[in-house]
């Protein structure tokens, strides 16, 4: 009975970037449906995972008391069923779990010095949560070993954003390309992956706006695109500059933009003239004239707009990658007016937020560098105390490198799921098994947590309150539609009482008096106050108390040394290990439409555990034949770090030297043969590309 409900309550999707608003209807304490909402960057609009994907939160797998590791228990390992986990972990009270949670960590801490316990936070958490997090780490521990899952997301394109254009957020909101005439999509499957992002992009086409889709993968914008560029895999830096070739050697770029808001543009040019489209083509797989008319589009729209994702990131050069669309932007002068701009999609639904708050090795809030004492110093009086150390912290798959090399001996990790999410999966697994004491805060009994010590029960997102920055840079406020089960607590109450337990004095009754503490330090929390939010979302920088906030930044110069954006040459980088006899095919990963990530919260929702209930790889029809398999047969997939056994799928959008894989199944863990090499400036591991084999069982 859908008609019947006693409750409505409007909050934000949990699941991706986007943040669709979105209203639970509860009857019970129970969601029974939901609708969408008028928000900002969603208009009504959910696609298949807002809308049915709600029930997780009512499975019981739930974990409703906190746990603790038996002294008996088998040894640490993927062993723990989380329907019956009793063999390995016992029930204990709140101040139990707290003490022995809090004693571990600070034994450590004793022992060895802070630097022996490191944090991984969490993007699928609020605000004030990532906030509190951060600051647990820095002010409890001393250093800045604290990392989230934007490492394996946007890092790299963060920091080409930050070098190159001085802000790490989105020049432009996607609803922009409504003002745009010509927009790139590279890297991106936002039909799967930003799913509401797309039906703007499908409506821009749809009005005559010339859609440029390219992706090794034939992704489903190209039924949308003016141009579909399949390019070879890893080539994203050559087929870039044999565009941005073309605009300089016919006189496309904006002549007058580059001398007023930028800077380096002589050596950009002299860089680029050793990528003639002519040279390039067989490099990127894309016929010169192709190369050109791209190039002449772009640089001829009145406006004319970028968007990315993880197939330009997830890349050792992906930090290059991004260099070079930044280029192509301020080359063409589209960046700042509307229709113009930069927008690496956000994958999780609080990315931007959680690294806006700082729950990143090298920057506090509003990334402000570690490094900086004046900084830190500011920092510390705003917290009461701290001293921490000035060194930039360790990463993601660096923190999983220090547990091996016996530097890291003991982690609190908060809503991530490494044991699924980190490349080379072996590696990371016996990494968690290693630590000496592993503290685990989840809504679920997830792969990681089989590594605890001590377990953590959490509220989900549509439990608790808190605020959330999507990708548009628009922050929302999350509210409560049910209670949490259980004994289950919010995430930012069981951080505080940790941090009490380990000799801090932190007192918040709420997390609005988290947020007025980060406004005390973000100044792009300006003019926007938790009483505002309450009654609407706001996309920072909001220029005043009135200001519904910037859909569009920088139309008068760039948070960098005189105003002006930096021109950064990037030079082609093969990928780390190269398709060879052994390994001939190229396997990349990603998402796809039903699952989130690691699977712990769609896997659990029926609808969407019913439309996708098996792990697939997707392979070309003549891929498939020429192996001698067919749909529905099983493969063995090989790499140099393990193998996997998975069904084959047909899919003629798959390049034939390729092999796509989500890494949302547990049974076949796509990160077991994922490549953990990292890109140098962003610390991003090549999660798009490993050399692979398969063989059908
Ligand atoms: Fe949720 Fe993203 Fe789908 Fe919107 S597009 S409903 S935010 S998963």
């Amino acid at each position: 009975d859908l008609g019947a409900c006693d409750r409505e309550v409007t909050s934000v999707c949990p699941y991706c970037g986007v943040g669709c608003q979105l209203t639970f209807k509860v009857r019970d304490d129970r969601i029974v449906w939901v609708e969408g909402a008028d928000g900002p960057a969603n208009r009504n609009r959910l696609c298949v995972k807002g809308r049915f994907g709600f029930d997780y939160v009512a499975h019981p797998h739930r974990l409703t008391r906190p746990l603790i590791r038996r002294p008996d228990a088998p040894p640490k390992g993927l062993n723990v069923d989380p329907a019956n986990p009793w063999t390995h972990f016992r029930e204990a009270s709140w101040d139990e779990a707290l003490d022995v949670a809090a004693a571990g960590l600070a034994r450590l801490r004793e022992a060895h010095g802070g630097r022996a316990v490191a944090g991984f936070g969490s993007a699928k958490c609020s605000n004030e949560e990532a906030y509190l997090f951060q600051k647990l780490i820095r002010q409890g521990f001393g250093h800045n070993n604290v990392d989230h899952c934007t490492r394996l997301c946007h890092a790299s394109s963060v920091a080409a954003l930050l070098e190159n254009v001085g802000s790490g957020a989105v020049t432009a909101t996607f609803n922009e390309i409504e003002n745009a005439d010509v927009a790139i999509v590279i890297g991106a499957n936002p039909v799967e992956n930003h799913p509401v992002a797309a039906t703007w992009f499908k409506r821009f086409a749809k009005r005559g706006g010339k859609l440029i889709v390219m992706d090794p993968r034939g992704v489903g914008l190209r039924r949308h695109a003016w141009k579909m560029l399949q390019f070879r895999p890893g080539s994203d830096v050559a087929m870039l500059n044999a565009i941005m070739h073309v605009i300089v050697e016919e006189e496309l770029y904006d002549a007058e933009f580059i001398a007023r808001f930028t800077e380096n543009w002589d050596e950009m040019k002299a860089h680029l003239r050793a990528f003639p489209p002519e040279k390039m083509a067989d490099l990127c797989g894309i016929d010169a004239q192709t190369l050109r008319e791209v190039a002449r589009a772009f640089a001829g729209a009145r406006a004319g707009m970028i968007f990315w994702g993880m197939g330009v990131s997830q890349h050792v050069h992906g930090t290059d990658n991004s260099r070079c669309l930044i280029s192509l932007a301020l080359m063409c002068g589209h960046v700042g007016r509307p229709g113009t701009g930069l927008h690496p999609l956000r994958g999780q639904n609080n990315v931007q937020g959680a690294s806006d708050a700082g729950l990143i090795p090298m920057f506090l809030p509003d990334y402000q560098s570690v490094t900086d004492d004046g900084v830190r110093s500011a920092f510390a009086e705003i917290w009461g105390s701290g001293d921490w150390s000035a060194e930039k912290g360790l990463t993601v798959v660096e923190i999983m490198d220090a547990i091996h090399d016996g530097a890291i001996r003991g982690m609190y990790i908060l809503g991530e799921n490494p044991a699924m999410s980190d490349p080379d999966l072996s590696h990371a697994r016996a990494a968690l098994a290693r630590l000496e004491h592993l503290v685990v805060q989840d809504i679920f009994l997830t792969e990681t947590a089989n590594y605890a010590d001590v377990i953590l029960p959490a509220a989900a997102w549509p439990e608790k309150t808190g605020t959330v920055t999507n990708t548009n840079r628009q922050v929302q406020m999350g509210r409560p539609a049910v209670p949490p089960p259980g004994e289950a607590r919010e995430d930012w109450r069981i951080i505080v009482d940790l941090a009490n337990r380990l000799g801090l004095d932190w007192r918040y009754a709420h997390p609005r008096d988290v947020f007025a503490e980060m406004k005390r330090g973000m100044k792009s929390l300006d003019n926007i106050t938790w009483e505002r939010l309450e009654r609407e979302a706001v996309t920072y920088p909001s220029l005043s108390p009135d200001d519904p906030g910037q859909a569009i930044v920088f139309g008068n110069g760039f948070p960098r040394p005189e105003g002006r954006a930096r021109f950064t040459p990037a030079k082609v980088t093969p990928p780390a290990e190269t398709p060879d006899d052994e390994y001939p095919l190229i396997l990349t990963t990603g998402r796809q439409l039903e699952h989130w990530h690691t699977g712990s919260m769609t896997r659990r929702s029926r609808a969407l555990d019913a439309i996708e209930p098996e792990a697939n790889a997707s392979l070309h029809p003549r891929t498939l034949a020429r192996l001698g398999a067919k749909p529905g047969d099983m493969l063995r997939i090989e790499t140099r770090r393990g193998a996997i056994r998975i069904m084959a799928r047909a899919d003629r959008a798959v390049a034939e030297d390729m092999v796509f894989m989500p890494f949302a199944y547990v049974e076949a863990a796509a990160n077991i043969l994922t490549n953990p090499k990292l890109d140098p400036f962003g610390k991003i591991p090549e999660f798009k590309f490993a050399a692979c084999r398969v063989t059908p069982e």
